[in-house]
């Protein structure tokens, strides 16, 4: 596939933008240290996503479906293009697959198992990842649990962004997506059944760390069986380190509240991503090419 490298000043962040004619699907590597403490991949499950998270440069533009081959691809063009990873997969302390570019991995589940099956041969080091919004499809579930218990590299978060449903209805506009309730009861069976825990990824903007959201959280999911990810979000017209510096230090309050009832808490570090558009959707190329389709918001 045809690919183009966008590097972060800082040299630790590149962003790889794929392109087809009738495709455009994006994966960023992040380097943490040295290449060999920890390394992470994310990829695209979708060209476009029809989910339409606010927050998101992706938007509702969604072209189609990525096939296995095509994820796989990603991921083997990056392990080529940098020299200097070569032998990650022997040697990185932490290597990390994670399916959260572009696209929703339950809405494109049968390319993602079949990609997850073969990046575990090939990778054998590395944990693979698969970040939902949690649509609301029992057996595709049921189909992630089993995977998970197959595989144990396989790691589950959900992306809840708010403490309760109104809320995260109107971040996340796709219909048919899990509420809260089923959000924990699908988290429990999971941790059940593969023995690990869940993460839940919660970007704060500034309206969804008051007190009441603390409660809500807290009183639906135990820290017993859940851990959290607090992350910067920004609008599709902001960067990341403008929302990174406006948000740090409430993040670190909110977060300081989880640990002291005994939540493992991590903060995602965007890494120096800010300057060439890390997040899904948000690199002026990608934008470029989504708007030359005439793609429909
Ligand atoms: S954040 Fe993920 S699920 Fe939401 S619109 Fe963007 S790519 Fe889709």
């Amino acid at each position: 596939m045809k690919f183009k490298v966008f590097e972060s000043s800082e040299k630790n962040v590149w962003k790889y933008v794929f392109e087809k004619e009738d495709a455009i699907m994006e994966s960023v590597l992040y380097r943490y240290d040295s290449f060999y403490d920890r390394t992470v991949i994310c990829c695209s499950v979708m060209s476009g996503c029809p989910v339409g998270c606010k927050f998101c440069g992706t938007g509702c533009k969604f072209v189609r479906n990525l096939t296995s081959e095509e994820i796989i691809e990603q991921v083997d063009t990056i392990f080529k293009d940098k020299d200097i990873i070569k032998d990650i997969n022997e040697k990185c302390k932490k290597l990390q697959i994670m399916f959260m570019s572009m696209g929703e991995p339950m809405l494109n589940w049968e390319e993602v198992e079949k990609a997850i099956i073969e990046l575990n041969k090939k990778y054998n080091n590395a944990q693979l990842l698969l970040s939902t919004i949690a649509v609301n499809d029992d057996e595709v579930f049921r189909n992630m649990i089993n995977i998970s218990k197959d595989i144990e590299k396989v790691g589950l978060q959900f992306s809840i962004h708010k403490s309760n449903d109104m809320e995260r209805n109107k971040l996340i506009p796709y219909e048919n997506k899990m509420p809260l309730q089923k959000i924990r009861d699908a988290g429990i069976m999971w941790w059940k059944e593969t023995g690990r825990k869940p993460f839940l990824n919660y970007c704060i903007d500034g309206t969804n760390n008051k007190e009441i959201d603390f409660n809500n959280l807290t009183k639906l999911f135990s820290p017993m069986i859940f851990n959290f990810t607090f992350s910067v979000v920004c609008s599709s017209n902001e960067n990341m380190k403008d929302a990174g510096f406006k948000n740090l230090d409430i993040i670190k309050e909110f977060q300081n509240k989880f640990l002291e009832l005994g939540y493992n808490v991590r903060m995602f570090n965007p890494a120096g991503q800010d300057d060439i558009g890390g997040g899904c959707g948000q690199l002026w190329y990608v934008q470029e090419w989504l708007k030359n389709m005439k793609i429909e918001h």
